[in-house]
C-alpha cells in the first residue's frame, strides 16, 4: 500500500512566502504608477496563443507560474484601475480592498452557515448597507455577486410574495392572470433576463416611455397599469431605476412609490449603479423614496470602489425574504451550540448556497475610509461629470448629448456640417483611437439613435485634470480623424 501523503500545499514554504511578498510588491508598484501607464493595449497574438494550451499535466514551479502570469496576463489588463477609465460602469477597487480579498481567500470560509466570525462580519456589512440606504434595522439583505444577481434575488422575493398564491409550490402555470412587471425603456437588460428566468416572460414586461431626461413617464405608467387591469392582467411590480446605465437618469421614484401604493404593487429599485448617489447631498432628496422601496439592488463593486465582485439586495420585509428562499435539508440543520450554531443560515435568503467571504473587503474598506470619505468621493465623481459637461459646452465642435445626471456625461464631436451617419463614423473612430492610444477609455451608446461617447465615472482615482485631458484629446484626435478620413 502506497502511504505517501499527497498534498497541494507548497513544497517549500519559504519560497512561497517570498513569492507572496513579490506579488504584493508588484501590485503596489502597479497601482502607484498607474496614471503614467497606458490605460489599455492590444494583446499580441502569441500571448493569446499562450492562453490556448492543452491542460497542464505536471508540476510547474509556482515562481514559474507567476512569471508566466506576469508576462502574459498582468500587462494586458482591462484598464478600470486607471484614473481615465470611464467605460460602461466599472469600479476601480482599492489596495486594502484587494488585500482583504486575499485574506478572505486565505481564510476560505464558506459564509453560509455556522458559528464563525465571517458570519458576523457579513451581518455587520448588511446592517451598514441598510443604514446607508435608510432601510429600517428590521429589514433583511444579502450580499451577492453583483447587480444582476441582486435584482433577480429581489424580483424572486416580489414574485413569491404575491398575495393568495403559493408560487414556490405551484409554479406560475396555474395563475389565472398573467403577472405584469413595469419598468422604463432605459431599464438595464438584467431586469428582462431576470423576468425571463423567474417565469414572467418578456412579453409581460411593460417598458414605459421616458421623457426628454430619459426618466420614466409616470403618467404613462399609470395609464398602462389601468389598461392592464381592464384587460385582465395582474400588475405586480414596478422597477424604478436610480441611475440608468445609459445616462444616469433617475426615474420619478416618489411618483412610482405613490402609484405602487395605490395599486398595491411591489416597488423595486434598481440602484446597481446609482443608489449610492444618495450619499451626495445634491441627490439625497431625489433619492429619498429608496428608503420606502420594498426592495433595492445596488452594487458595491461599482460606486463603492470595492474590488469585484460584490452587490447587495435589501428587502424591507424580512419575513417575505426568508419565505421566498428558505429550505432546510437534512445536511443543513442548525444547532444552538457548536460549529453549526450561529446566525440564521444565509441559505434562507438567496439562491446560492456556498458563498465566499466577500463581506470582508466591504468591512475593511468602510473601516479604513469611513462613511464620510465615501460621501466625498461620490460627490466628487458627480462634480467631475458636471465639470466635463461644462468643458464640453465651452468647446466649439463638441456637444452634450444628454443632461449630465449623477456621474455620467454623454457627448460627441460635431463640427456642424456632417450628416448623422458621418457623425457616427467620426465619433466611433475617435472612441477607438482614444482607447487604442491608451489615453482614456470612454465607451459608447446610442441616444435617440445617435452615436455618442459616454463617460461614466465611478473612479476613485480620477482627478479633475483627467477631464481636461479627455476633452483636449477628443478634439485633437477628432481633428486628425477629420483630416484622415474622407468626410466630404
Ligand atoms: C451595472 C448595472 C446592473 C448590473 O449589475 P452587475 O453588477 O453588472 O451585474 C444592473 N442595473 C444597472 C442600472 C447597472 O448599472
Amino acid at each position: 500500500m502506497d502511504k505517501e501523503n499527497r498534498t497541494l500545499d507548497p513544497r517549500d514554504w519559504e519560497k512561497m512566502r517570498n513569492l507572496g511578498h513579490q506579488m504584493v510588491d508588484d501590485l503596489i508598484d502597479y497601482w502607484k504608477g498607474i496614471q503614467e501607464k497606458p490605460i489599455w493595449k492590444p494583446i499580441p497574438e502569441e500571448v493569446k496563443k499562450s492562453l490556448d494550451e492543452p491542460i497542464p499535466s505536471h508540476h510547474m514551479d509556482p515562481q514559474e507560474v507567476y512569471n508566466e502570469f506576469k508576462e502574459n496576463i498582468f500587462p494586458y489588463n482591462k484598464g478600470n484601475v486607471h484614473p481615465r477609465f470611464f467605460a460602461w460602469i466599472q469600479g476601480t477597487g482599492t489596495p486594502l480592498g484587494t488585500f482583504a480579498d486575499l485574506m478572505a481567500s486565505g481564510m476560505n470560509p464558506n459564509v453560509t452557515i455556522g458559528e464563525h466570525a465571517p458570519m458576523y462580519v457579513d451581518k455587520q456589512v448588511i446592517s451598514w448597507c441598510k443604514e446607508m440606504m435608510g432601510f429600517p434595522p428590521e429589514a433583511s439583505g444579502i450580499l451577492v455577486s453583483g447587480g444582476s444577481m441582486a435584482n433577480i434575488t429581489a424580483l424572486t422575493v416580489a414574485r413569491n410574495s404575491i398575495k393568495g398564491e403559493n408560487i414556490r409550490k405551484s409554479g406560475m402555470s396555474h395563475l389565472d392572470k398573467k403577472l405584469i412587471l413595469y419598468c422604463s425603456t432605459e431599464t438595464h437588460s438584467c431586469i428582462q433576463k431576470a423576468a425571463e428566468i423567474i417565469g414572467l416572460g418578456s412579453e409581460n414586461i411593460r417598458e414605459i416611455e421616458v421623457n426628454e431626461f430619459y426618466e420614466m413617464r409616470s403618467d404613462l405608467l399609470e395609464k398602462q397599469i389601468f389598461s392592464d387591469l381592464e384587460n385582465g392582467f395582474r400588475p405586480f411590480c414596478i422597477v424604478g431605476t436610480s441611475g440608468t446605465v445609459n445616462t444616469g437618469a433617475i426615474d420619478p421614484l416618489d411618483e412610482i412609490l405613490r402609484i405602487s401604493r395605490m395599486y398595491d404593487l411591489w416597488f423595486h429599485v434598481d440602484g446597481a449603479y446609482g443608489a449610492l448617489a444618495k450619499l451626495d447631498p445634491i441627490y439625497e432628496n431625489r433619492l429619498k423614496a429608496i428608503e420606502k422601496a420594498d426592495s433595492l439592488a445596488f452594487d458595491l463593486h461599482k460606486w463603492f470602489y470595492v474590488p469585484y465582485e460584490v452587490g447587495c439586495t435589501l428587502i424591507r420585509d424580512s419575513e417575505k425574504h426568508r419565505a421566498a428562499f428558505s429550505q432546510t435539508p437534512n445536511y443543513l440543520i442548525q444547532e444552538k451550540r457548536g460549529l453549526a450554531g450561529g446566525p440564521d443560515s444565509l441559505n434562507h435568503y438567496g439562491f446560492e448556497l456556498s458563498r465566499g467571504f466577500k463581506a470582508l473587503k466591504v468591512w475593511m474598506s468602510l473601516k479604513e475610509n469611513g462613511l464620510e470619505a465615501y460621501k466625498g468621493m461620490i460627490a466628487q465623481n458627480n462634480r467631475q461629470a458636471e465639470y466635463l459637461g461644462k468643458l464640453v459646452e465651452s468647446q466649439e465642435g463638441l456637444e452634450l448629448m444628454a443632461p449630465v445626471s449623477m456621474s455620467i456625461t454623454c457627448y460627441r464631436m460635431n463640427p456642424g456640417n456632417l450628416p448623422e451617419q458621418k457623425l457616427k463614423d467620426l465619433n466611433r473612430e475617435i472612441l477607438l483611437r482614444i482607447q487604442e492610444e491608451g489615453i482614456a477609455a470612454p465607451s459608447s451608446t446610442l441616444l435617440k439613435g445617435k452615436f455618442t461617447l459616454r463617460v461614466a465615472n465611478v473612479n476613485q482615482r480620477t482627478r479633475f485634470e483627467d477631464m481636461e485631458i479627455l476633452v483636449r484629446e477628443t478634439i485633437r484626435i477628432g481633428k486628425e480623424v477629420l483630416s484622415d478620413l474622407d468626410f466630404s
